[in-house]
């Protein structure tokens, strides 16, 4: 190797180091796809974010891989809704500094909703015992963390990531910036077309397999009559079951969905409704394309 080139070599060895930091996209990590494609559309032409629960996986029975703490290790920003609803994230969040957590349940104007209880919602008795004895899996605590079925909500989340990255990647700033205006109104064109689209039929009862829906149904209205189960990582009590059957007999034609991440065996009211009842299904629908967890940016 020649005298100039080694000499050249380390210049650039030299100099490397005083680049300003901004000029590198930040590692983003999110948890789940519906935060995952807000956040996507935030960070589009510049970056993509890594997402956490992939596939039809459910967060509520979700066990964190080792490619998930690398990829969590490496990020320099993680959005997610709450450390007590994605409670698989709790660990690898402690104690990191240099890691920025923006959190939907924290945000100022969040609209968070308490789990619902009482009524239809509360009718299985394993439950109360379960609760009592604590547990560690998902949401089923003071808070009903399906946040992100509030557009409103939403819209929070993705100015607040386009606010955050634009301080950690001045260069980017205005694109962020400009993706979350877009985002934002594209989010507002579908709220009114989802409310012209439910309004005929705000008052046709249904029951859902896991209680995830109630900021969609205040938003626009709806009638839910009950949950198959209670608790999303265990299945129903032969009693609720039962209980659910006479309910849906009593209802008439009311719509029954289940969701395919969900063991199939956990759904025996689905399989087993009453003659009038309808069958229907909630499948997973990413609005943004399969994404793997690492990161790429
Ligand atoms: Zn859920």
């Amino acid at each position: 190797m020649g005298k100039t080139r080694t000499l050249a070599l380390a210049l650039l060895a030299a100099i490397t180091p005083l680049w300003p930091a901004g000029a590198e996209v930040p590692k983003v990590m999110a948890s789940i796809q519906p935060i995952h494609s807000l956040v996507a559309a935030v960070m589009q032409g510049v970056g993509t974010p890594g997402l956490v629960v992939t596939g039809t996986q459910s967060e509520h029975t979700y066990a964190l891989k080792p490619s998930d703490a690398r990829a969590l290790a490496a990020a320099r920003v993680v959005v997610l809704v709450d450390e007590n609803y994605e409670t698989f994230l709790a660990k690898p969040l402690k104690g990191r500094d240099k890691l920025d957590v923006i959190a939907l349940a924290d945000l100022p104007g969040a609209h968070v909703l308490p789990t619902r209880k009482g009524g239809i919602w509360e009718s299985d008795e394993d439950h109360h015992a379960h609760e009592a004895g604590g547990h560690d899996g998902h949401h089923h605590g003071a808070m009903d963390g399906h946040l992100w079925l509030d557009p409103a909500n939403a819209r929070l989340l993705v100015a607040a990531v386009a606010d955050r990255l634009g301080e950690l990647d001045p260069e980017h700033a205005e694109t962020y910036q400009a993706n979350a205006d877009t985002t934002i109104l594209k989010l507002s064109g579908l709220d009114m077309q989802v409310q012209a689209k439910l309004y005929p039929v705000m008052d046709k009862p249904f029951v859902v397999f896991h209680d995830a829906y109630q900021y969609f149904e205040r938003r626009y209205n709806l009638s839910a009559a009950g949950s198959i189960t209670v608790d999303p990582d265990r299945p129903p009590s032969v009693k609720r079951m039962a209980a659910l059957r006479d309910r849906l007999k009593s209802l008439g034609s009311a719509c029954v969905f289940r969701e395919p991440q969900f063991p199939l065996r956990w759904s025996i009211p689905w399989r087993n409704r009453p003659a009038r009842a309808r069958a229907c299904s909630i499948p997973r629908a990413p609005t943004s394309p399969p994404v793997r967890t690492t990161i790429s940016s």
